[in-house]
């Protein structure tokens, strides 16, 4: 084997996703003062530009860090030392955010999953009837559970809430989803959508989102959680004149304006579209292989990654190596109690038909390569679904 990669790397992982090459121009471009007009006119395209994306006419409240940190922020802005969050098991995600809640001092009680479907909306509906005294001051999910490839309906979880009468707020990480699922703050009733910029927008890792309804800023004012960084009120104040608290993260926002136009040229449910198409394309040619995908809920399956499950006995992270040295593409690794039994596909963010076949074409290469008993012609299955003949 010649130890250098040639062509192009096929990043296929779920998130960090493929950059469009003008999004990587504009964030090459000479960093300016943060403080200038130039710059004051780039944070008012962008903070207005983002709230569709949401669909949401609330404020977006934009942060220098990965994901986790608006995670942090949802909790931080809204809660007091010992407040009881609910959360439900989805898979490794989940349970990030509730050890992440639980370090930040909150009761965080997680409703148990199996890793293989969504949200239980009817779990969660029970819980919070139970909950008479309205100690639960939260409802904290997962829109698109990024470790199995399942995407929970957040409309449902909305009614379960409303049904049971409790005053919760409404909490949604959508960072693998955003800009690659139909998702809609204001419309679904969400008090905190969470989101990060390295998935669906299409961005290098660095930036982080919190959208925020009327109720959750409301409960702000009382939250006791102590907060200096993630300081909402502060970033709500000097956006309104299109600044920010602290030296923002210049350049990707300049990337960040130039995503916004991509999405808005393409329009958003074509980019829906887009994702939804490529995940049957791929799902098609899973189930010619003969594997099972790790999302057991025919109404759940992402539209922006798949998890595979390998038959018994077959390492997957084996398979993934032989298809990062032999044909120079990534796939996503199996997570926690997933480990090496699962890989992910992912097909959100910037690709187009070929990236998909390429990807796939890459995978049943590498099944073959590594020896793993497959039905051959899952690249053909796929083509099927992209060609609208099947
Ligand atoms: C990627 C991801 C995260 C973690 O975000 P970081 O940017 O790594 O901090 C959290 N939740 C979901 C659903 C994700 O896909």
């Amino acid at each position: 084997m010649p130890s250098i990669a040639t062509g192009r790397h096929f990043l296929q992982i779920p998130g960090p996703t493929n950059c469009p090459l003008p999004v990587l121009e504009a964030i090459a471009r000479p960093t300016i003062d943060h403080r200038g007009p130039e710059f004051k006119r780039l944070a008012g395209t962008v903070l207005e530009g983002i709230r569709p994306i949401f669909g949401t006419c609330e404020p977006v409240i934009i942060f220098p860090a990965s994901g986790t940190g608006a995670w942090e922020a949802a909790l931080v802005n809204t809660l007091s030392p010992g407040d009881h969050v609910l959360m439900f098991e989805t898979g490794w995600f989940a349970s990030l955010w509730r050890k992440l809640a639980e370090r930040l001092g909150l009761k965080a009680e997680i409703l148990p999953g199996d890793w293989r479907g969504g949200v239980d909306a009817a779990a969660i509906e029970a819980r919070l009837r139970a909950d008479r005294g309205h100690a639960i001051k939260a409802v904290c999910v997962v829109h698109n559970e990024t470790s199995t490839g399942v995407a929970s309906d957040i409309p449902a979880l909305r009614k379960a809430i409303d049904a049971a009468g409790h005053p919760a707020l409404m909490m949604v990480d959508t960072i693998s989803s955003l800009a690659s699922i139909e998702y809609d703050h204001d419309g679904w009733g969400v008090d905190v959508t969470v989101a990060g910029s390295q998935k669906g927008l299409m961005l290098p890792p660095g930036l982080s989102f919190n959208a925020v309804s009327p109720k959750a800023r409301a409960a702000s004012v009382t939250a006791r959680l102590p907060r200096a960084f993630w300081d909402w009120e502060d970033m709500i104040a000097a956006n309104a004149s299109n600044v920010f608290p602290y030296t923002p993260a210049t350049n990707m926002l300049q990337g960040l304006k130039v995503a916004i136009e991509l999405l808005q040229a393409e329009g958003m449910d074509n980019v829906f579209a887009r994702h939804e198409r490529a995940a049957r394309a791929t799902r098609a040619a899973v189930a010619h292989w003969g594997f099972e995908t790790q999302c057991a809920d025919p109404a759940r399956h992402s539209a922006s990654l798949t998890a595979v499950r390998l038959p018994e006995g077959h390492s997957a992270d084996a398979l993934r190596e032989t298809i990062l040295e032999r044909a120079n593409m990534s796939l996503g690794n199996g997570l926690g109690p997933l480990a090496d039994r699962v890989f992910r596909i992912g097909h959100l963010g910037d690709f187009s038909d070929a990236s998909v076949t390429g990807t796939i074409a890459g995978v049943e290469l590498g099944l073959k390569q590594a020896g793993i008993p497959h039905r051959g012609g899952g690249v053909e299955a796929a083509l099927g679904i992209l060609a609208g003949n099947a």
